[in-house]
């Protein structure tokens, strides 16, 4: 079985457009977790395809969307030795010989409303010697894999330096960071891109922060603009044209021929006032004039905005994807049904190497730096910092010599499965060859009710080449329902019992209108956590998994109300870039 799935792989590989054809893999070492009885169910494939629909602003790749709950189950123990942890990883990852990384650097210029990534208090951030500690420890992180996983006998197969904002570090600190990649893996520049983020005022008003990049080896480059509403720029103080075109010329001028614009859509519109995402969405092309344009639907759960997820109807999400998808068609930019990135690029998906590979192929990747998420065939991690966003508990755990990791899941076969096929809905649909190659049974064995259903339909379709099974147009205007389709039985029994949503969505959809109060529901942080209830987990001095109740702190700034974008006191650096 796994022999063959090498051969299949190789196939989809070579029908990858893009960069390197990095072959993998092989079914983890360490094999899966047992499976809870709640993960052994079976649950009717068109009531999840309504559960999803309804809770379409939980249903999305950010899987096991309820981590207090629905992998609990499958969380390693925490010792003080973290014996059952390293066992774990080795399991996981001890037998690669190809793998993929992200460096995460949590560093902005400002909290952007709508973020949902980790990024430390700017006040705090923005210190020079706060930033090179936390270099050092991200190094020292590196150190504790290389002696857990051997990780020089493994080749990197793709590589991104993500945030938060990397470019508000330190050149030299971005510079030592891939000098640690390379020291610590297998690492040849010429066979993938290693891929950045910035934004607009970072890449206008430091030319020489971008050239260097480009001298290190960095070949992709993506900048968060999200929107170019630059009436609603100027009312708010904000000349973000004039970092637009300067970033643009910047970012060409040092060589970056693979450049990225971040852009997110499914903001509540303001109180009888045009809805400017075409606009947006042409200005981008027109003033910025990018190889890629990755388009974000925005997600609530856990960011500042969470409070006003219930004005956004999928009707609205729907119309305004449309809407893009079709300007960018229009003008040159080619995707797949339900991908997020199109490209001008002939034979380019868009995307960088670290991420196509990981959402096609399901190469695993170890996530480095506060709150940084991994992912191997057989686990999860979130390190230290997710929850709380400070430095302190991940500091501490690298200067200790502990791998600083909060939690760890060793997943069933179900739940690996159901992580693949979530994080695959990035590109609108699943490789049918990786995911055997992954998994050792074809997708057809392991959701067989779930895909009949998505083909009778005509919620998905085989692509031409037999390989994908890809969504179709009336499958992009459902995409919540299909993609948990193939959600693990145990994620799919939370989204049922989930109360609210959008409750006639269907209904919605159909007529193509949409309540006054479409969504019924406030979603919790996007990584929970519940006060009061005790830790079970032992108490570990030099550990402090147990957030204070950071994130329930009320926000002291005044509700955005018929206004989604930035508040009044927001600085003037706040576009910002996004992260995946
Ligand atoms: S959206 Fe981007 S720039 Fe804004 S706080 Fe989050 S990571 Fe930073």
């Amino acid at each position: 079985m796994q022999a063959s799935g090498m051969m299949r792989l190789r196939s989809v590989a070579a029908r990858i457009p893009n960069h390197s054809r990095a072959v993998h893999s092989s079914l983890p070492a360490g094999g899966w977790a047992q499976p809870t009885v709640e993960d052994t169910s079976t649950h009717d494939p068109r009531e999840v395809f309504l559960a999803g629909m309804r809770h379409h602003h939980t249903a999305n790749t950010a899987y096991p969307i309820a981590h207090g709950t629905t992998v609990k189950p499958y969380r390693v123990r925490r010792t003080r030795d973290q014996k059952e942890i390293r066992e774990t990883l080795i399991g996981a990852y001890g037998g690669l010989k190809e793998m993929m990384l992200y460096v995460h650097v949590p560093f902005c210029a400002q909290r952007c409303q709508f973020c949902e990534y980790t990024v430390v208090d700017p006040k705090h951030g923005r210190r020079d010697e706060v930033q090179d500690r936390y270099f050092k420890a991200l190094f020292g992180e590196f150190d504790l894999y290389r002696n857990m996983l051997d990780t020089p006998s493994k080749r990197l197969v793709g590589f991104d330096i993500g945030g938060g904002t990397p470019s508000m570090a330190s050149t030299d600190n971005i510079a030592r960071t891939m000098d640690k990649a390379a020291e610590c893996f297998e690492m040849d520049l010429k066979s993938f891109e290693v891929s950045i983020e910035t934004t607009p005022k970072i890449a206008a008003s430091e030319p020489e922060k971008i050239r260097a990049y480009y001298d290190m080896g960095i070949r992709r480059i993506s900048m968060g603009v999200q929107t170019t509403d630059f009436s609603l720029a100027k009312r708010l103080g904000r000349e973000d044209g004039d970092y637009l075109l300067k970033a643009r010329e910047n970012i060409r001028n040092a060589g970056f021929e693979s450049f990225n614009i971040d852009l997110m859509y499914g903001f509540p519109s303001r109180e009888g006032g045009k809805d400017k995402w075409g606009e947006t969405v042409q200005n981008t092309i027109d003033v910025i004039d990018p190889d890629h344009i990755t388009l974000y639907r925005m997600r609530y759960k856990g960011t500042k905005m969470a409070h006003l997820q219930e004005r956004i109807g999928l009707t609205q999400v729907n119309q305004q994807g449309a809407l893009a998808a079709k300007l960018l068609d229009d003008n040159g930019y080619k995707g797949w049904i339900g991908k997020n990135t199109y490209s001008r690029t002939p034979g380019s998906s868009g995307c960088s190497d670290y991420l196509e590979k990981r959402v096609v192929q399901g190469i695993p990747y170890l996530g480095m730096g506060l709150g940084a998420q991994s992912f191997s065939q057989s686990s999860l991690a979130y390190n230290l910092g997710g929850v709380t966003k400070r430095l302190e508990q991940y500091l501490k755990s690298v200067e200790l010599g502990r791998v600083p990791i909060q939690d760890l899941y060793h997943l069933s076969h179900s739940g690996a499965m159901g992580k693949f096929c979530s994080v695959s809905f990035y590109f609108g649909g699943i490789s049918l060859s990786a995911f055997e190659a992954n998994f050792g049974i074809p997708l057809s064995v392991a959701f067989p009710d779930k895909m009949s259903f998505a083909l009778d339909e005509g919620l998905m379709e085989r692509t031409a080449d037999g390989d994908r099974l890809q969504l179709t147009a009336k499958g992009k205007s459902h995409y919540s329902g299909v993609l948990a389709l193939f959600y693990a039985p145990h994620v799919q029994q939370h989204l049922l019992e989930m109360p609210g949503g959008e409750l006639g969505v269907m209904d919605a959809l159909s007529s193509g209108t949409t309540s006054k109060r479409p969504y019924v529901g406030v979603p919790v942080s996007r990584y929970e956590y519940k006060p009061g209830k005790r830790d079970p987990r032992p108490t570990l001095s030099g550990d402090w998994a147990t957030p204070v109740s950071a994130s329930r702190k009320r926000d002291p700034r005044p509700e955005l109300i018929g206004d989604w974008a930035l508040a009044e006191s927001a600085p003037q650096d706040a576009l910002p870039t996004v992260s995946i």
